[in-house]
């Protein structure tokens, strides 16, 4: 059979959790730091660990299959790659930031400025989209270093919580991409019945991800008004306890509005509230 290979990256913010999925998908391999490729002793796969910036084009160029990357690095190096799942993780933004002392109002007031970066080609198709003329000066690390040195009027780089630039005396702008991990393929394969596969373990992995599992405990009169206010993947289950009346309910709730459908259950009469993480999701 077939040994399809997937690149990730080998260290850096998007290692670890790229390491989890893969193992969460069921995929049994050893991590070591030391070695650049690795195989999976019960899928027919073979991981390579490479520098974020190369996995683009391992993947057009079908080096590698399959590629877990950032939006930012797929856009910065304009390949062809088919874009197969969104991962969730790795999110954060392309902002351009200015220091603190500036007061622009419009993007416009960037005519003319100097804006450093490591992300050139996406930058200058921003800049180019709203009609700016400004100087792109491309540096490869440490760019809000650089109005503080005099080597620039404002930057354009990553952002998720903002504290680097905080300590470098400069504050976001504007927003150029928002971006997280993308699973990547090489064009076209997703039509092939291995990927199929990989595709659908990780899917289910992400679902259970977003979701808990519940158990709570109610009267049969609340029964109905605790139902209405469950999504559950198809309807929830009711078992009998041993206490006249009282039921346990069972079901999935979606992560995101989780403590306010909580706080409901709670005043229609639910107690007894036990949640738990759940590790896959198969439909
Ligand atoms: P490599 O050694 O592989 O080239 P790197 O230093 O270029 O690594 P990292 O800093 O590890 O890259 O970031 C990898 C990816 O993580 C980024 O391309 C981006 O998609 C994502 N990311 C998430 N949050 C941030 C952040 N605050 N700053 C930078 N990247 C972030
Ligand atoms: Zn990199």
């Amino acid at each position: 059979m077939k040994t399809l290979k997937i690149a990730i990256q080998k260290s850096g913010r998007l290692n670890e959790k790229s390491v989890e999925l893969l193992k969460y998908c069921g995929l049994s391999f050893d991590n070591y730091k030391s070695s650049l490729i690795t195989s999976v002793s019960n899928f027919p796969l073979e991981i390579l660990f490479l520098r974020d910036d190369d996995i683009p084009e391992y993947v057009q160029d079908g080096i590698a299959d399959l590629g877990i990357v950032g939006e930012n690095v797929i856009q910065e190096t304009e390949v062809e790659v088919s874009y197969l799942q969104r991962l969730g993780f790795g999110r954060c933004s392309l902002k351009i930031a200015v220091p603190n002392a500036h007061n622009f109002k419009d993007v416009s007031e960037l005519n003319g400025k100097s804006i450093a970066t490591s992300y050139p080609v996406i930058l200058g198709k921003f800049l180019k989209e709203k009609g700016i003329k400004a100087d792109i000066r491309t540096i490869s690390g440490s760019v809000e270093i650089s109005p503080g040195l005099g080597l620039s009027d404002a930057i354009c780089d990553l952002v998720s919580t903002g504290g680097t630039l905080k300590s470098n005396g400069l504050k976001p702008f504007t927003d150029v991409m928002s971006s997280e991990a993308m699973l990547i393929g090489r064009p076209g394969i997703e039509i092939e019945e291995l990927v199929k596969e990989l595709i659908q373990r990780v899917q289910s992995v992400l679902r259970a991800k977003e979701t808990k599992y519940v158990v709570l405990n109610a009267h049969k009169d609340h029964l109905k008004s605790i139902i209405d206010l469950l999504p559950g993947v198809k309807s929830p289950s009711v078992v009998s306890l041993a206490e006249e009346g009282w039921v346990a309910v069972h079901t999935v709730i979606p992560e995101r509005d989780f403590w306010d459908r909580i706080s409901l259950l709670k005043q229609a009469g639910a107690q007894g509230i036990v949640v738990m993480p759940i590790e896959k999701i198969i439909l």
